[in-house]
């Protein structure tokens, strides 16, 4: 629990990136709903969103339809608020396993532009020269821009702004990231995990809109997890994001080459692990996206359902100790034929304690080839939409 107070420019500026937010990703579209659903006044919403106008943050854009007719009654139709195109932009960039990738967009993540290098980073050098030259194609002839959001791949520390030492990550190691790159842009960077941002972009924008308690799980070589608790991104003090991949659920099982643990759950369901069990069954090798599409074949059936069981066994401990109302799969989640969804939420749902009258959903995420950039971005949209990043 935080040990500060809260001033009177801090509610003011928490509301006023609450009502951005709720117009952003579209919660929201007139005062009306504004007030609804953030419990203040008509005069108080309008108040806010009169200063947001003149900033030209908002717009209000065309009058409803004449066949409003609660709103004609009173003798008004109520007016539709957008995003402004004088609203700040952003910047995001994922430093990725193989590539790296920038966004420049706005509240609404609208693409102004973007940009994508892919290489087998030599280390830390090339890989830090390329993010550069990403930044510097994105806030070229910008002023607009007011913060650069980034993810990697964990184990990430947040608060320090460092990416510690990540599995199958070009034995690149203990790198500072944000403190560089500030120096560098004089924007203000905020850095996070990947499938950590992922997961708050899901929640603001996606998938887990209309839930508080989200797991995000992105199967790749190795697993990684997102968790939205109560409506926020879960922050341990320490500033290290949660590494479910290096979840047990086998204490004599394989050895984990990347954490030294035993009975790690990606070494189980980890992309390259199902293509190394096909290849044995089938004598040939196939990639993980044409292994999804061999359903019908009953020896990668046989390997896809073990993957399934294997991972419900962590999944059901997890929602155990964290009563998910929704589970989200990203990366190589994404390409699973819809069965094994459905075997996953059956299972967790059979086999959870508590909570049986509801239901656990599990789902795809909505945002398939751009969620990582997308997701990088968030870290900095965020901030305004808590009221930390202003113009
Ligand atoms: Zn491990």
């Amino acid at each position: 629990m935080s040990r500060s107070g809260v001033n009177k420019d801090y509610l003011k500026k928490r509301n006023r990136g609450l009502v951005l937010q709720h117009i952003a990703t579209e919660r929201c579209v007139s005062r009306v709903e504004l007030a609804r659903e953030m419990g203040l006044t008509k005069t108080g919403i309008s108040a806010i969103v009169n200063k947001l106008l003149e900033k030209g943050c908002l717009t209000e854009a065309e009058k409803e339809k004449e066949s409003d007719d609660a709103a004609k009654e009173q003798g008004r139709s109520p007016v539709r608020l957008e995003i402004g195109p004088n609203s700040p932009k952003y910047a995001g960039v994922v430093m990725g396993r193989g590539y790296a990738e920038a966004v420049l967009c706005d509240l609404t993540l609208k693409m102004y532009k973007y940009e994508r290098i892919e290489r087998d980073w030599s280390g830390a050098e090339e890989l830090m020269d390329a993010v550069c030259s990403l930044l510097a194609h994105m806030l070229e002839d910008r002023d607009d821009v007011i913060g650069i959001g980034v993810s990697t791949p964990g184990p990430v520390d947040v608060k320090r702004g460092k990416l510690i030492n990540p599995g199958y990550f070009h034995n690149i190691r203990n790198l500072s990231v944000t403190e560089p790159l500030q120096k560098k842009y004089g924007l203000p960077v905020f850095l996070d995990h990947d499938v950590q941002s992922m997961a708050l972009l899901e929640l603001l924008y996606g998938s887990g809109k209309d839930y508080q308690d989200i797991l995000v799980l992105g199967i790749d070589q190795g697993l990684g997890s997102g968790i939205i608790t109560g409506g926020r991104r879960f922050e341990s003090n320490s500033g290290f994001p949660p590494e479910l991949g290096h979840l047990s659920i086998d204490h004599h099982g394989n050895k984990c080459s990347v954490c030294g643990g035993i009975g790690c759950l990606e070494t189980y369901v980890g992309t390259e692990v199902i293509e190394k069990k096909v290849e044995a069954v089938l004598g040939r090798k196939k990639d993980y996206q044409a292994i999804c599409r061999m359903d019908d074949n009953p020896k990668v059936r046989a390997v896809l359902e073990e993957m399934i069981n294997d991972l419900s066994c962590a999944v059901v401990s997890l929602e155990n100790t964290m009563n998910f109302e929704i589970i989200l799969l990203g990366l190589g989640g994404v390409y699973w034929p819809e069965r094994y969804l459905s075997m996953l939420e059956d299972i967790v749902n059979e086999r959870k304690f508590s909570n049986r009258k509801t239901r656990t959903l599990v789902r795809k995420v909505s945002f398939l080839d751009k969620a990582m950039v997308l997701g990088a971005v968030c870290n900095a949209i965020n901030k305004t939409f808590e009221g930390e990043l202003w113009i």
